[in-house]
């Protein structure tokens, strides 16, 4: 058996089993309470099983479906924008990232990558008034 053992403020000593369904940790992002299974975390974070980010099944779920469909939204878009004439924005637009296709930006670059390509497609509309 392996135990946690912690010392309350009167100096009683208390022992706990570690066992599968009660060692918990807080989600990174939304700071949820998440049952952890040791076992898992150990064969996954062998580095550094104490001191990792885990992050509860939504928030990762979130994470995985926003870069997923961001990627094939941008590059929707892109084509999109492409088909309508705009490809020297889009080159300009790749260069600025130093990028060849849109599956090498970061997903963090994704937002800032249509804030800009939207800005400028707006900006190449205007020039042609
Ligand atoms: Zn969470």
């Amino acid at each position: 058996m392996i135990y946690t053992r912690n010392k309350l403020k009167d100096g009683t000593v208390v022992c706990s089993p570690v066992t599968a369904g009660n060692t918990y940790t807080r989600c990174a992002e939304c700071g949820k309470e998440i049952p952890i299974d040791l076992r898992e975390l150990i064969f996954a974070r062998a580095e550094n099983p104490y001191g990792t980010d885990i992050n509860c099944a939504e928030c990762t779920d979130k994470m995985m479906r926003m870069s997923d469909i961001s990627f094939d939204a941008v590059a929707r878009l892109v084509d999109a924008l492409d088909d309508l004439g705009y490809s020297l924005v889009i080159g300009e637009l790749f260069g600025d990232f130093d990028i060849e296709d849109v599956r090498e930006l970061i997903p963090e670059e994704c937002e800032l990558f249509v804030d800009d390509l939207l800005g400028k497609v707006l900006e190449v509309r205007h020039d042609g008034e």
